[in-house]
């Protein structure tokens, strides 16, 4: 029995990828330029990066970080936008090692400038150490990623960038669309809404290109682009509700495509109508200084969480 061939929906060669939510016929070719249109078309659609930013680009080493980064060189010169690379350095042994050896090569070889900021430095321990001295039950996620976020804005100000890109996917933001729903975290919500300006001139605006964008699709582009892949996880990622909630969706995708691409539609709309509020008054942490909505930053309140002497950054 013969097989039919089905051809590119935009240049009728040999199809390589069905893009079920859209109905779309694709080759490699037109995959590959179709995920730098749909970052383009976000980035403009939401203002996120303009004419002559200074542009710094959260870099982990992981597929989706290491394909925006290809992706912003490849628009950068369309904006007249200087790139920077930044990585944190976590100190998570035998796994934060192969991923900063991919960002140096990787960066090398786009010719784009890279800083590495480590929680050594900046807080006095390393992540293994924190997590071996937690005082409480305290998921290593939630603690890394206000300690990682801190770090990020130390790195974009020496670097004097005025805008930071994250690398987070649709599939990201909808599973923390979910977990907000499920713990009641209403504020958090409106994290999502593209539009959100900086809560004080102090503060840099923070950027996701590839919000709109499957999970699965920048792994494609990644694989498609010999971008290199981590073999292994973090150590920690299997704690927490995400990976439960990951699963759901993925499978909810399968029976029902595009209902992710629904959630992230209603997850935006009601960002929107809960940031009619407007700007909240701009506090600094009474401990270590920086920016806080409330007189003790989260960062402050983390590092209460070891049994460690840190540095206040
Ligand atoms: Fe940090 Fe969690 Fe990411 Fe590991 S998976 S690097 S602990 S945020
Ligand atoms: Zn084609
Ligand atoms: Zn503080």
């Amino acid at each position: 029995m013969s097989i039919k061939k089905v051809s590119c929906f935009n240049c009728k060669r040999d199809a390589f990828y069905f893009r079920k939510y859209s109905g779309e016929y694709l080759c490699k070719e037109c995959f590959k330029k179709s995920i730098i249109t749909k970052t383009r078309r976000t980035i403009s659609k939401y203002k996120m990066i303009r004419y002559g930013d200074r542009v710094g680009v959260a870099v982990s080493g992981g597929k989706d970080s290491l394909s925006l980064l290809q992706v912003l060189s490849k628009l950068a010169k369309e904006h007249s936008n200087e790139l920077y690379a930044i990585t944190v350095d976590e100190g998570i042994a035998n796994y934060r090692e192969e991923s900063i050896s991919f960002v140096k090569e990787f960066t090398d070889n786009l010719r784009v400038p890279l800083k590495i900021v480590s929680y050594e430095d900046l807080y006095g321990f390393s992540l293994d150490e924190a997590m071996k001295e937690r005082k409480i039950k305290l998921t290593s996620c939630t603690f890394c990623g206000v300690l990682r976020r801190r770090a990020l804005d130390l790195a974009a100000k020496e670097l004097k960038v005025n805008v930071l890109c994250t690398a987070h996917n649709l599939d990201d933001i909808i599973q923390s669309f979910m977990i907000n729903l499920l713990v009641g975290e209403m504020d958090r919500i409106k994290w999502v809404d593209p539009r959100l300006e900086p809560k004080s001139e102090f503060a840099i605006r923070r950027v996701k290109p590839f919000m709109e964008l499957y999970e699965e699709e920048i792994s494609l582009y990644a694989y498609l682009n010999n971008i290199p892949f981590q073999s292994i996880p973090c150590p920690y990622s299997g704690e927490g509700i995400r990976g439960e909630i990951r699963r759901f969706l993925n499978s909810l995708e399968a029976k029902h495509a595009g209902a992710k691409y629904g959630i992230l539609k209603t997850a935006l709309k009601m960002a929107q109508n809960l940031n009619v509020e407007g700007r909240k008054q701009i506090k600094f942490c009474v401990l270590c200084g920086n920016l806080s909505s409330s007189s003790i930053c989260q960062v402050c309140k983390m590092l209460g969480l070891v049994n460690l002497s840190p540095i206040l950054p």
